[in-house]
């Protein structure tokens, strides 16, 4: 895998060069073609290796995930359960039932195991909030994370608030306060740190919100709170207590980003007792796998996470110095983000979906146009 030296100086020669568009190759064409079929999210990167073997893809820049931390979990999970045999057993055996689950999660995240609901991935998570919490309406800033919008029930009324390119895609907290309080919605939804913008919201502004708006559900997304940070050290950002502290409040958790470990599908959320024996009634008994559970409950003992730690901090370091350097290029406007990613907006007139296919073909670099995006306009 390249380092993030050389993606930086790689990504620098793209930019500099005179961008002429001379009409697309072969490989261009079918790599629209795969995005368009995707729809709005990206085809992966199996998939467009797969299907375009001629391309040699060197970086997925695409999947927003920390790479060390699927190396340290592989690490271990080699050690623990393939050479040790354990495997099998996995392979063998019915993993424990969700409230287990719940109750090691409970333990290190200090929250009571009955406000804690285990998925298969965040998006098992977000389907059953979208079709049994969420009522008649629901506010959804844009631009936005796809499938809160696309799991909505046909009786759901969507009202995009739609976050302003002038404040940076930054949520302007009064306004939008005022905003629900008009609309009335049953339930909101933040992302926090927003995709695909990476905009973050702090610890105090976010109480704020949720006790202003406690009227409404709240539906905060973490998905990618570990990369977040409001001191110099880094400290991961824990605002699970206050979730607790207030009823009408759901926060969901993947870890297949900061984690990562997308092909395992682990997930949970946090929400009142209600809610989560609701879905229990209606399913979700063993709604993942084992490795899944062994994820979970191993991550979360020390040696494994005070090492996650380190490499949370050092990849934090990492992206805020790339995006850094990002920022000197004169082409191209880089949104501030407290995400593990960037809005980039091309300035000098060239069409982010040639700019992807020509990362991917003469750099084996995968990125994503954002203009599929609602709520977000020009080449992103
Ligand atoms: C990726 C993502 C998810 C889905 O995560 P999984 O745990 O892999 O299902 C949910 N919300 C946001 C904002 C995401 O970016």
């Amino acid at each position: 895998m390249l380092s993030i030296n050389l993606v930086k100086i790689l990504f620098t020669l793209v930019i500099l060069r005179e961008i002429i568009v001379i009409g697309l190759n072969k490989i261009a064409q079918k790599i629209k073609m795969l995005k368009n079929a995707a729809g709005t999210h990206n085809p992966s990167i199996l998939t467009t290796a797969q299907k375009i073997p001629e391309l040699d893809i060197k970086i997925d820049a695409c999947f927003l995930s920390n790479p060390y931390a699927t190396d340290l979990f592989f690490e271990y999970f080699t050690k623990e359960l393939v050479q040790s045999h354990k495997l099998k057993e996995y392979l063998e055996f019915y993993p424990s039932q969700n409230r287990i689950v719940a109750s090691v999660i409970s333990k290190f995240t200090k929250i009571n195991e009955k406000n804690i609901f285990v998925g298969n991935g965040a998006i098992e998570v977000i389907q059953a909030i979208m079709y049994d919490f969420v009522d008649k309406k629901i506010v959804i800033n844009i631009p936005t994370f796809s499938s809160y919008y696309e799991f909505a029930k046909d009786k759901t009324e969507v009202i995009f608030y739609k976050l302003s390119k002038g404040n940076d895609y930054a949520l302007d907290i009064e306004h939008y306060i005022d905003f629900i309080k008009k609309q009335k919605p049953d339930s909101v939804v933040i992302i926090n740190p927003n995709n695909p913008d990476g905009n973050y919201i702090n610890k105090d502004n976010l109480r704020y919100i949720l006790k202003e708006l406690s009227f409404v559900k709240n539906i905060i997304d973490e998905s990618f709170i570990h990369f977040a940070h409001e001191d110099s050290q880094f400290s991961l950002v824990n605002i699970e207590a206050l979730f607790a502290e207030i009823p009408n409040c759901i926060a969901i958790k993947s870890v297949s980003k900061d984690f990562g470990v997308a092909g395992i599908r682990a997930g949970y959320a946090i929400m009142n007792e209600e809610k989560i024996n609701f879905l229990l009634k209606n399913g979700y008994l063993w709604n993942f796998c084992g490795f899944n559970e062994y994820f979970l409950i191993f991550t979360l003992k020390s040696p494994f996470f005070s090492k996650y730690e380190e490499i949370r901090k050092k990849y934090i370091k990492n992206t805020q110095n790339f995006f850094n350097s990002l920022t000197q290029i004169k082409s191209i406007k880089v949104y501030p983000s407290m995400a593990n990613f960037c809005l980039v907006e091309l300035l000098d007139g060239s069409l982010s979906s040639d700019f992807v296919v020509k990362m991917l073909i003469n750099y084996g670099i995968y990125t994503r146009v954002c203009n599929d995006k609602i709520g977000l306009m020009g080449n992103l």
